[in-house]
């Protein structure tokens, strides 16, 4: 266990209300040096406000917060020197182009990493003369990351990253992330995409309502959830979902409801199918045989999908 000096990222009870709602409501975790940790969890979760509350830029109701080993209140200056943020507020001027953009910020900073550097990094040199207004939305949050790494950063906060992207663009941002994991930055990432969390993170805290849920690496948290697999299938409109019956088929282990889509969880594929087969009454629509994922852990711990 590291001591609370040797976390990249410590967060301690933390709490945060408006209003009546608790938007954060407890949320205690550390991230360790070079890790790419990830919280996890529908809008309105309260990822945003812990990263803004951890980042110093809003204060919490109560709760401990040190970046590398350091409090805001004692050395506020030395924490923004040693982490780079990006937040779904990152200020930009569209007038500007991206050598200009990045120039403006690495101004700031005695030390800062070459443009050019920064440019190869998010792989934006030849839109080097572009505008900010007529990139697209994945450039422009590549735009958002090289300034986040300007002064070279230890740690790096990522929020939602890649929402709203295209597959392509978020594929371009996942190695930028791995890239970063690669040369030793400890990253902090929000999202609410099971995917990307899978992909990129060593280790994730599923986060609902205020409170982290579970925390883990995505394989353990699949292995300690699911050692079963999924068989999915839509039921037909009209058809009434027997849970109970479906739960008693041969293999089955769990079976969750979500609207008209049905998931069985396995341990003997071809005894369930073979059972289920027998039993239903009408044919079985959209089905498919998959080993479980975060989205099936979420599900099954909230009991709500990520999407409602
Ligand atoms: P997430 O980033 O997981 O989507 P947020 O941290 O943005 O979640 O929001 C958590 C909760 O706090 C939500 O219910 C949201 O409406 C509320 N909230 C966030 N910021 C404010 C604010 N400035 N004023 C009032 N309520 C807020």
């Amino acid at each position: 266990m590291l001591d609370v000096l040797n976390w990249a990222v410590w967060v301690k009870d933390l709490k945060k209300r408006y209003g009546n709602v608790k938007a954060v409501d407890g949320i205690s975790f550390g991230v360790s040096p070079g890790e790419v940790f990830g919280m996890l969890g529908p809008n309105g979760a309260g990822k945003t406000t812990t990263i803004e509350i951890v980042l110093g830029l809003r204060t919490a109701d109560s709760g401990d917060v040190r970046i590398l080993g350091m409090t805001h209140a004692e050395n506020h200056r030395r924490i923004a020197s040693a982490i780079g943020a990006q937040l779904q507020t990152t200020g930009m001027y569209p007038a500007h182009t991206v050598r200009e953009m990045i120039q403006l910020f690495a101004d700031f900073y005695p030390e800062a990493a070459p443009v050019d550097e920064l440019m190869d990094m998010v792989g934006l040199r030849e839109k080097a003369g572009a505008l900010v207004k007529n990139l697209s939305g994945g450039q422009r949050q590549r735009l958002a990351i090289a300034i986040a790494l300007v002064n070279r950063p230890s740690v790096v906060f990522l929020d939602e990253p890649t929402t709203g992207l295209d597959p392509q663009a978020r594929r371009a941002l996942w190695d930028l992330i791995l890239s970063l994991k690669a040369s030793g930055t400890t990253v902090l990432l929000t999202t609410h995409y099971m995917e990307e969390a899978e992909q990129l993170c060593d280790r994730v805290a599923i986060v609902d309502r205020g409170r982290i849920v579970e925390m883990d690496s995505p394989a353990a948290l699949i292995n300690k959830y699911f050692k079963h697999i999924a068989i999915e299938f839509e039921a037909p409109p009209g058809a009434e979902v027997d849970t109970d019956k479906l739960r008693s088929l041969q293999g089955v282990g769990n079976v969750v409801v979500d609207g008209r889509k049905v998931t069985l969880y396995s341990s003997d594929v071809p005894a369930t199918m073979s059972s289920l087969l027998d039993v239903a009454s009408h044919a079985l629509r959209h089905m498919v045989v998959r080993q479980a994922t975060l989205e099936d852990v979420f599900l099954k711990i909230t009991g709500r999908s990520m999407r409602q």
